[in-house]
Parts: C-alpha cells; structure tokens; sequence
C-alpha cells in the first residue's frame, strides 16, 4: 500500500499501489509528493512515468475519507507539485483514471495509455465537480465544449476515444510501461519537456457552442445542480487566469460539498453498496444457474430474455401463443442489431448472444434447465396452472420465478410441492434496460434459492432489492398510493398536466398521467377490476381512468389517453376532451373544483409515498429504509439527488411530515391513516435511517 520509486537507468517509474483501486487516501497523496521529491532531487534522473499497479490506474478518492475532515496534503498541491517536477513526466495509464485519478494525470506533461485506460471525471454524480484543478486543466487540454461534456456527463472515456479527444498523446496495444519509456526518452532526446496545462490558454473556445451546452445541461439535469456548477467552473477556465480559476472551482466545489443534493446522491451511492447485502443471509451457499428458461415472449418475457443473453446465460423462450413466440424471437434480434448499429455492442457479441437464445415449442424442454422465470399474462389462474406444470417437469433443484407485478407469490409456490424453490423476480420495463430487480421473499423460500437469486440479479448488472410479499410489493404499492392522491386531487380541482409538471420539477423523469399513457390505461383498469370484489367501501374511488379507458384512450399506443399524441409522436398534449372529462366527473360527485398550489401537490405526493413506504418498513416488507430509496431511485425516476422517498423525508424531518399528514386526514381520514412508525419517528426526533 504505497507509492513506489524504481530507477531504470535515467527514468524514475513511480507506482502507486494501494489495492483494491488505487485510490487517492493520505498516505498515497504524501507518497507522491515524496516521490517527485526524490526525482527533483535526483540529478541522474531525467524523465517520471506515473503508472498504477494491477488493472487501474487511480480509481479516483478513498472513499472511507468521505465526510471526514480533509487530511494533508491536499490532493490540488499533490498536483501541482507533480506538475512542476524538475523533469518532464507521463502518465502511463494502465487502466481506470477516474476523478481526482484523471487530475493528477493533467498534472503530468503527457499521458499515454494502454486498450484498458478509462479517463472519467464522474463527481457530478456525487453532487460534486472535479475538485483537483479538473475543470481547469481539462478545458485547457481538450477545449472547453468537449470538456464540458465529458465533465458534465460523468461518463468516462475509453481509449480510443480519450485519445481521439486529446487526453492521450498515444495508446500502445502491449506493453505499456515499456512503451512510456520509450516515449518519454523520445521526448527527452527532442527537449521537449511539453508545457504545464496551468500554463496553457483554452483553446478553440465557442460562445454559442458553450452557451448551447449550458443550456442544453441545464434542461437535462432536471434540477440536478452539481452538473450546471461544473460549467460554471469550466467556464471560468476560459474567462480568468488559471489560478483565479482554481479559486472559483474550490468555491463551486465547496458550494456544492454543502448541498443536500450532493448528501442525496452519497447516500444514493453507499445505499446501492449495501443493497444486495442481506443481513443474516448467508450468501456463500448458492446453486450454479447456467441455463434460465422464460415462460411468455410478450414485453417483459423478451426484456428479460435480452438481460440474461448480455449476462452471459443460455436462454429458452417459450410461449402459449406460437405467434408471440415469433414474435418475441424476432422483437429480440431486432433490438440487438440496434445495440449494433448504435454502437452499442459488436455484431460479433449480437451472433453470440443470439447462438445462446432458443426458442422452445414444448414446456417439457425445461426439464433441464436451472432457473425458470414465468413472465405469462398478470392472471392468478394462468400462473398456478404454469407452476403446477413446471413442478412436472422441472429437474429437483430448479428454481421456479415468477415476474408477477402484484399477485400472491406465496399463493403461487403453493402450487407447487417445492415451495421452497419458489421466488418473485419482478423486473421492470424494459427490463433489458431498466436497472431495478425486486426480489419477491415468500414465506416458504429456501435461504440458499434467495441467495443465489439475489446474487443473480447482481450478475446481469441489476440493482437487486429484496422485498416482502404484499399487494404490488415495495414499488407498485407505493404507486398505487402516488396514484390514488394524484387522481384525488384531480377530482378536486387540480389538472393532469399541472401534476405533472409539479413532480418533473421535484426531478421526476416524468409525471405519473404521462407515465400511466406510456405503460398503457388497460394496465391499470385490469388491475381495478381484479381489486373491485375487494376495495373497502370507505374507500374514495375516482373513475376517471375508468372513462378514458371505456373511450379507448390506452395512451400513446392508441394515440390518446390523459394526453393526446401527434402521430408518433411522444410529447404529451393537453386535450380539451379530457379536461371536459373530468369537470363532468367532478360535478357528478358534487364536487366543487378548487386551485391547488403547487406545494400542495408536490407535499400530498411525497407524502403520500412516504406514509406507505414507512408502513412498508414497519410490515418488514422492507428489511430497510434504504431498500425503499434504491427502489424509487432505479425503477421510479425518483431524483437520485433527492436520495429516495425515504432519505427526503428525512431531510424534510419525520414531524413536518406527520404534521402535515395529520392535516390532510382531517378531510379524508382513510387515505390518510398515519403509518405508526412515522409517529413514533415524528414524537421521538428519529429518522428512517437511523432505524
Ligand atoms: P404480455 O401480454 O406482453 O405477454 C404475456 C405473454 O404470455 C403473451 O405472449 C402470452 O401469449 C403469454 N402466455 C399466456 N399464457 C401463457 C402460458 N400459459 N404459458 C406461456 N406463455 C403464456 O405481458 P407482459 O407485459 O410481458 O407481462 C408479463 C408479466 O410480467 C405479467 O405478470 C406482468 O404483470 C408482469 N410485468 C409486466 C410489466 C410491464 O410493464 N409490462 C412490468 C413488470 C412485470
């Protein structure tokens, strides 16, 4: 764990080594300001190469430093000693340079870089921006649009890419190391020390194109500010002299340091750490999953398909319906010859991945197939007859999955004589896409079935929360209660786009009329009528949806639902049939419409969600709050600066919020039941976290 000098003739090859990813802790941050100290003063040596030991080159900061008081020295006088070394240096980056890993790489006079270099400024997704000189050098290096980009998107760049930018001066295929000393001792040999990027001016410089991706940034980060600070920085680089602009990135950086959104998105970071982390769940003892098999090629059957071929697994898809089947076969490869022609993935790995997809004709193939996960039609009768077939044919040891989005998991492994093998993985659309994977813990399920579930979903890059069975489990269920008070409030006096435009301002990606056109009206209508025999009487029922369902408004796939939609078009348009619509079913119920103010919906809204996801963690549904969050965050387009549902109501204090629900309860007293929980968090000074 350290920063090492080795000699080779006239060239110092200075190694940091500190596993697993080489980040930038105290002691490594002296360790280099030692090492180019021992170079300056080394007569002999004529040229530095930084390079990292193993696979990354720095990782970025130490994150076990993360809110603790800052240690010397300093990681932008590391770099600023790095970069006035007596003698020209390269960065010879060997894999990862992330964050304050890529600063200290600006710090050196060159960088070069083998195929596995990755050069990455991610602190926007922290909240944050590059911190070390960053926003300074970088816009000096590439020009101040690119880095602009590159710093606002967070994304690293690959080699090839790095080098077509400008961060790399070269890439050699083998032999990094090698390669560097060779090249610096070109340089050497020309007297070309290069010149220090504090000393350069930003080239290229654009107005309108920085003024576009200003603008551009803005709109996209839907209220995320770290990303729009960023350019502010960056910006600077262009308008002062490199050290007034080192001033203004420690203020921006400071500034956003001190934000709640830059608290949101560290505990959205540690929580998706811990999430797939159960505590008391053993999770050494697993069963090996080779081959998965999927019951219904419709939307979610080929989704999921999809998420297992890019895992790696051996798929067989089959359907009731021989026509489904085709055409859930072809909707497959059709969407990864997309991936190819996006770039997305070679033509090469598409053949791949297609020679591990069959389609089967026979249930009975499954015979000897690890996992199967039932993805057929939402109807309780068509899935316990599927399980009690599986349990026929399946091999012992197989586990048996349904994707269900709200039925009794535990109902369906009775069905079976192996209930124990019987698990929920409800996955969200389009699940080769969306990042979220509940895991559906039935009463009966063997520890070893969960664990290796759980472990599963890891494996095709899901975030993989555990939940209990209820109606909907941790994220439909907390839906439901969004939808329900959004509907309310309608029938009140507040319209579907005003709603909407309140929750996208919260940072929703969408609000939740423009969601329910996208998934389509019959989803939730079907849902209604399997709940009809029932919804308790006391319930307030709106049947708004029901109207535009009975006109055959679906949503955007008949071209109108809450909105209205231009042909093909995605962009919801308010329609004067639907606003009609629901003044007849206000003044149907005697209901006089009044003005809601946009506080009003956003404090009904989120705390309507935070009142279920509560009663969700006192039922144990939830093992966490943090589980609710990492829900909301990846399957809801819930604000990860916000930190999740939970996390924001901490923030907000648990005793704003039960105040104001108790407010609300005085006119509808039965949507409104306070979650005890809340209470006691509300009487104690508690938080969900700190459970
Ligand atoms: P879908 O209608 O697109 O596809 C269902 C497919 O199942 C059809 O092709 C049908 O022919 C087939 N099928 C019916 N009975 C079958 C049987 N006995 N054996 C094999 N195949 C059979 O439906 P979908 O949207 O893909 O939903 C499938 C499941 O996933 C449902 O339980 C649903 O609740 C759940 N789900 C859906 C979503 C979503 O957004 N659509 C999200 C999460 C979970």
């Amino acid at each position: 764990m350290s920063v090492e000098i080795n000699l080779d003739e006239n060239i110092a090859v200075i190694t940091i080594d500190n596993p697993p990813v080489n980040a930038l802790s105290a002691h490594i941050r002296a360790g280099l300001v030692a090492a180019i100290e021992a170079v300056n003063g080394d007569e002999k040596i004529q040229g530095a190469i930084l390079i990292g030991e193993g696979r990354i080159f720095i990782g970025g900061a130490d994150i076990k430093e993360f809110g603790k008081p800052p240690q010397e020295p300093f990681l932008p006088d590391v770099i600023d000693v790095i970069e006035n070394c007596r003698v020209p240096t390269v960065a010879a980056i060997n894999g990862a340079a992330l964050g304050g890993g890529l600063e200290v790489a600006l710090g050196c006079r060159f960088r070069v870089g083998s195929p596995a270099a990755k050069c990455g400024l991610p602190e926007v997704n922290l909240g944050l921006i590059p911190g070390a000189g960053g926003t300074q050098r970088m816009p000096r290096l590439i020009g101040a649009v690119k880095a602009g980009e590159m710093i606002t998107s967070g994304k690293p760049l690959g080699a090839d890419k790095a080098l077509d930018v400008g961060i790399l001066d070269a890439v050699f295929a083998n032999g990094l190391l090698e390669n560097a000393k060779v090249f610096i001792r070109d340089k050497i040999a020309k007297g070309e020390n290069g010149q220090a990027l504090s000393a350069r001016q930003v080239p290229d410089w654009n107005a309108d194109r920085f003024a576009a991706l200003e603008a551009n940034t803005k709109a996209r980060a839907r209220g995320q500010l770290s990303p729009v600070k960023a350019l502010e920085a960056v910006r600077a680089a262009y308008e002062y002299p490199f050290a007034e602009g080192m001033k203004r990135e420690r203020e921006i950086f400071m500034e956003c340091m001190a934000s709640p959104q830059r608290a949101g998105l560290i505990h959205a970071f540690f929580a998706q750490r811990q999430v797939a982390k159960i505590p008391g769940l053993d999770m050494s003892i697993t069963r090996a999953i080779k081959t998965v098999g999927i019951l219904g090629a419709g939307t979610m059957g080929a989704g999921i398909a999809m998420a297992f071929l890019a895992g790696g697994y051996r798929v067989s898809l089959f359907d009731i319906n021989e026509d489904a089947l085709s055409a859930g076969m072809k909707r497959i490869a059709k969407t990864l010859e997309s991936s190819v022609s996006k770039g997305r993935i070679s033509a090469a790995l598409k053949d791949e991945q297609l020679a591990r997809l069959s389609a089967i004709s026979s249930m009975k193939d499954l015979s000897e197939t690890d996992l199967i996960i039932e993805a057929a039609t939402e109807n309780m009768e068509i899935k316990k007859s599927i399980f009690r077939e599986l349990d026929q044919i399946c091999k012992p040891g197989a586990i048996l999955a349904t994707n269900t989005s709200y039925l009794d998991v535990n109902i369906i492994a009775r069905e079976t004589k192996r209930p124990g093998d019987v698990i929920g993985m409800h996955f969200f659309s389009p699940a080769h896409i969306m990042k979220l994977l509940e895991v559906v813990r039935t009463d009966t399920v063997n520890e070893e079935v969960l664990a290796t579930v759980m472990g599963l979903g890891k494996s095709i890059g899901k975030i993989t929360v555990l939940s209990g069975v209820c109606d909907g489990f941790i994220g439909n269920r907390i839906l439901k209660a969004y939808r329900k008070q959004a509907e309310y409030m309608v029938e009140d006096g507040a319209w579907p786009e005003q709603v909407d435009k309140v929750m996208r301002g919260f940072g929703f990606a969408m609000g939740i009329f423009a969601v329910s056109d996208l998934a389509g009206l019959d989803i939730g209508y079907f849902n209604r009528r399997r709940e009809d025999a029932s919804r308790p009487k006391r319930e307030r029922y709106v049947d708004i949806a029901d109207k535009l369902y009975d006109l055959g408004r679906l949503g955007q796939k008949t071209g109108s639902g809450w909105y209205r939609y231009k042909d093909g078009s995605r962009t919801p348009i308010v329609d004067p049939i639907v606003t009609e619509l629901i003044e007849t079913a206000s003044s149907r119920k005697g209901i006089e419409r009044r003005a809601f103010s946009d506080d009003e919906i956003r404090e009904r809204i989120l705390y309507a969600m935070i009142n279920e996801g509560a009663k969700i963690l006192d039922e144990g549904i939830a093992a966490r709050a943090l589980d609710i969050d990492m829900v909301y965050i990846h399957g809801y387009g819930f604000p990860a600066y916000r930190g999740g549902p939970m996390f924001f109501a901490d923030q907000i204090g648990a005793k704003i919020v039960y105040e104001r629900i108790t407010a609300f309860a005085k006119t509808d007293p039965y949507f409104w039941q306070i979650s005890p929980l809340l209470k006691r968090l509300a009487e104690t000074g508690g938080t969900f976290k700190g459970l």
